[in-house]
């Protein structure tokens, strides 16, 4: 309960607003594109189709809009967010003519970011050398409360593991 409330306070979640558009995609468009307008709602759109070709029909592509807010707050409505995405979408002008949005659906991760403090860093310390006396290894980005990627865990997760063979191979040996 205690550490639910502590990671609530030192996180951020993410409202991934994802849109289905029906139209040719956008040419060279990038991975993802960052916004710092304050007057845009997102801060970041993932051009879906750019690393996973196949991730939808070939008239059609997807669009993933991150939106930044604080963690534990209530939301507004999906149908809010999801029209405000709508809108700035086309205020960012992302989408080539011809498309047009056929769906939209919101899903929250959070939390999503974590926040980093002097605090958070000791706390985060002290749980990790906690599980550690029972014989648990804390990895991965809530793992190790820690900024990281998706290859960044793995390659955690894997070192871990080669660890634990080469302790196996060591006794065995
Ligand atoms: C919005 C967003 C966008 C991102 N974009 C990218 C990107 O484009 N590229 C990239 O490389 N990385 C990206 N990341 C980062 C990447 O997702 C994380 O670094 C990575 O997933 C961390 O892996 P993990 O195993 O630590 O945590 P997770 O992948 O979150 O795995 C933890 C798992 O534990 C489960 N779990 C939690 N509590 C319990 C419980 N009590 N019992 C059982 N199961 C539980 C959760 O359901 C979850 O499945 C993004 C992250 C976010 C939030």
């Amino acid at each position: 309960m205690c550490f639910q409330w502590w990671m609530k306070a030192a996180s951020v979640a993410v409202l991934c607003a994802a849109l289905c558009i029906r139209g040719p995609r956008p040419r060279r468009p990038g991975l993802r594109r960052y916004y710092a307008d304050e007057s845009i709602c997102f801060t970041r759109l993932v051009f879906m189709t750019e690393s996973h070709p196949l991730a939808a029909p070939p008239e059609g592509w997807g669009l993933l809009a991150g939106i930044p807010v604080r963690a534990g707050e209530p939301c507004p409505s999906d149908a809010r967010v999801l029209e405000r995405v709508r809108r700035d979408v086309a205020r960012a002008r992302v989408l080539p003519p011809g498309c047009t949005v056929e769906g939209a659906r919101l899903m929250v991760a959070d939390p999503a970011c974590v926040v980093f403090t002097r605090e958070t860093r000791e706390a985060a310390a002290a749980c990790r050398a906690h599980l550690a006396r029972g014989g648990i290894a804390a990895l991965g980005r809530y793992g190790r409360w820690e900024y990281g990627s998706i290859a960044h865990a793995m390659g955690q997760g894997r070192g871990w593991a080669r660890a634990v063979d080469a302790a196996a191979a060591a006794v065995a040996g």
